[in-house]
């Protein structure tokens, strides 16, 4: 996870514990102005203290609490524990030392937005009406649905297909789909990854050279649509996405590729070395989305 994406994401989950426990603070504050409250409460933390000294007053605590929360609701105040927004964690973004399901959520949402794919499309409000085979989509889809389910063991999808066919709306799908089961996607452009690719060529530093790269090879899940489309540059563009496809491979993290090229064009556009790479079936899905441009009858 790039250190950046990571602390905003965390500092989203920071202000909510902050305005949780302020709230909560404000209202214990509210709610001591009342002299039964008060007088409860004082009774509550002199038992808690020692309690947890070695006295056993589990029981005298429960009785307490319901009390000073009677009191409490009587009072209209608002609850004088935080109510934080996510139960798993208390707003504090781990569980057991992972990343709880909510820092997930939030540093997803920063990638998403920061990839330019806009909105994110749901599998169950997919209509093939406009397909010129129903059918083939709808297994496809379902295809790929239970991929995004399964364990990964075939790390590398290839969607290929004409302009227009759905390609990227089917790739939107999965990355709502992954998120949902709490994955980080990072969803790239084959023209923005070959930009970056020709800036750490380009860069003199060692350090930095790699960074570009980090986002590439570390990502969790990537996602390249319109692979094909970049700007490819002799000598650079083939090696780089070698490079990022062969490592992920070895490290089995999991890439959706869409492209207009078909596999016998990967060969001739690139060279054979990503063409075994993409099309080694032991690790690999290749599917093909046949029809014409939905963007066009629409
Ligand atoms: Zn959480």
């Amino acid at each position: 996870m790039r250190k950046n994406v990571l602390d905003n994401a965390l500092k989203i989950i920071d202000e909510n514990r902050f305005n949780a426990e302020s709230e909560a603070k404000n209202n214990k504050l509210k709610a001591l102005e009342n002299e039964d409250f008060k007088k409860l409460y004082n009774q509550y933390v002199d038992l808690i203290i020692k309690n947890a000294q070695g006295e056993n007053n589990e029981k005298n605590i429960e009785n307490l609490k319901i009390k000073l929360e009677n009191v409490q609701k009587k009072l209209n105040l608002g609850s004088i524990e935080p109510n934080y927004s996510c139960k798993l964690c208390n707003d504090t973004g781990f569980v057991n030392g992972k990343y709880c399901k909510c820092l997930t959520k939030e540093i997803n949402n920063i990638l998403v937005a920061e990839s330019g794919f806009g909105h994110l499309e749901d599998f169950a409000k997919t209509n093939f009406k406009l397909n010129s085979n129903p059918e083939y989509m709808k297994k496809l889809y379902k295809l790929m649905k239970d991929w995004c389910h399964s364990n990964f063991e075939k790390n590398l999808i290839y969607i290929a297909g004409q302009t227009g066919v759905g390609k990227t709306h089917l790739l939107k799908c999965m990355a709502k789909e992954l998120i949902d089961l709490n994955k980080v996607v990072f969803l790239t452009t084959s023209f923005a990854m070959n930009q970056d690719f020709l800036k750490s060529y380009s860069c003199k530093d060692l350090d930095e050279k790699d960074y570009i790269l980090q986002k590439y090879l570390n990502a969790e899940i990537l996602f390249i649509d319109d692979l094909g489309t970049e700007l490819r540059q002799p000598g650079i563009t083939v090696n780089y996405l070698y490079l990022i496809i062969n490592e992920r491979k070895m490290n089995k993290r999991p890439t959706i590729i869409s492209s207009n090229l078909t596999l016998a064009d990967i060969n001739d556009y690139y060279d054979e070395r990503v063409f075994s790479r993409i099309t080694d079936l032991s690790s690999s899905i290749c599917v093909y989305i046949e029809g014409d441009d939905l963007r066009l009858k629409k």
